[in-house]
């Protein structure tokens, strides 16, 4: 349903900006006997003029969302580097390497394992209980639960306040934002870390990365927003870095209010947003018209490629590809394949395209690849299939265009 209020401050001022169309839930991906039969809901962006948080209008119930996803954040090498990274400074520089991690959302462990490898306790709460269960038993234990205020306690109550709290790429996902704020608040200790990893808005905006809005994520943060809902909650941010992960992501550290002193980055990066206008309506606006155009460029290439009468895969089969491929109107008529190395993929169909996902390993190279796991071109790039020049890659963001070696 369409929500009345702003998820972070309650107002009733909100005003659309973004219309990404009807969606199908990005992560259904279906077997043949389902396709052409999954749902779709309203995928729009609507502004809040009181604290300025882009968010979400249409709230799919997560039950539907959450039970059954099949993103494991293991698949890829640069997400276990990146998370090492951060694991290694949060315990070097914040923490004395002791004490108790619980990270909220935390999939198939591969975050955890990272805080294991240097010395911490671990703790996972994961929705989905499938995936719960290979962090089980790669060691990382995890409950199958969804994080809130009340889950919080459970943990505070059994193990003991967390020295470090994660959130990555959970943390817009979230219906029930206050109650969950309030549970990390409640769980933390006193100098604990709370150490969310976010798309960030304004990278989001420069590179048009219009698929990563999808009905998962309820809200897009820039440092004030989140920051502010963090403060509603006694926290505060007290430092952040930038992350080349999933299109431009930011790494923010928070803890009780007062207790770490506050860096100039954090201060400084604030004044750029709103130097920059990301507190006002206009920019989303002027976003909505450059994805349109940018539709119609890649719509064009797709067609020019297909008249040549060559073959066009999709290289992944991410959830934003989903998002990707149902706002620019492209189905099996176009890409006739995906291609995928996850095997819980195979043989699905991406939602509301009729689009058939097969195993990268035993397919025959297509002339093009439409590039649907942008964020991850560079290593892509670095396979002996593109090193060779047998590879063409269509890439749709921030221009459509082909790249080849
Ligand atoms: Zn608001």
């Amino acid at each position: 349903m369409n929500i009345e209020n702003c998820r972070v401050c309650s107002s009733t001022h909100l005003e659309d900006c973004i219309d990404l169309g009807q969606q199908p839930w990005c992560n259904d991906f279906v077997l043949e006997d389902q396709v052409g039969k999954e749902s779709r809901y309203p995928l729009m962006c609507t502004f809040c003029h009181d604290c300025s948080t882009l968010q979400v209008k249409y709230t799919v119930p997560k039950e539907i969302m959450y039970a059954d996803h099949t993103y494991l954040s293991g698949s890829t090498k640069t997400m276990v580097r990146h998370f090492q990274t951060v694991s290694d400074f949060v315990c070097e520089e914040l923490v004395d390497g002791k004490g108790l991690v619980v990270d909220i959302g935390s999939n198939d462990g591969t975050l955890l394992s990272t805080y294991q490898n240097n010395g911490m306790d671990v703790y996972g709460v994961e929705a989905c209980a499938k995936t719960a269960a290979i962090a089980n038993e790669n060691g990382i234990k995890t409950a199958v639960n969804y994080f809130d205020y009340d889950c919080a306690d459970r943990i505070a109550q059994s193990k003991g306040k967390a020295k470090v709290i994660s959130a990555a790429n959970v943390f817009y996902h979230v219906e029930e934002l206050h109650s969950i704020v309030r549970g990390i608040t409640h769980l933390l200790d006193d100098d604990g870390v709370f150490v969310v990893q976010a798309s960030y808005l304004p990278n989001l905006l420069k590179s048009k990365a219009f698929d990563i809005m999808y009905h998962e994520h309820l809200l897009y943060y820039r440092l004030e927003n989140l920051n502010h809902l963090l403060s509603l909650h006694g926290l505060e941010v007290f430092d952040v870095s930038e992350a080349e992960v999933h299109g431009g992501s930011i790494v923010v550290y928070a803890g009780h209010q007062g207790v770490r002193p506050v860096s100039d980055k954090v201060t400084e990066m604030i004044a750029v947003e709103r130097a920059e206008g990301y507190h006002e309506i206009g920019v989303y606006k002027k976003f909505n018209e450059n994805i349109q155009n940018l539709r119609a460029n890649l719509q064009d290439l797709l067609k020019k490629v297909k008249s040549e009468g060559k073959t066009i895969y999709a290289y992944g089969a991410p959830a934003k590809g989903t998002v990707m491929l149902n706002y620019c109107g492209l189905d099996s008529e176009t890409i006739d394949y995906a291609v995928e190395v996850n095997s819980l993929k195979f043989n699905h169909y991406i939602p509301c395209t009729g689009i058939k996902i097969l195993d990268e390993k035993t397919v025959e190279e297509p002339d093009y690849y439409l590039l649907l796991s942008w964020n991850f071109v560079d290593e892509f790039c670095r396979s002996e299939a593109f090193q060779s020049g047998k590879r063409k890659f269509i890439i749709p963001l921030p221009e459509p265009k082909v790249i080849s070696a």
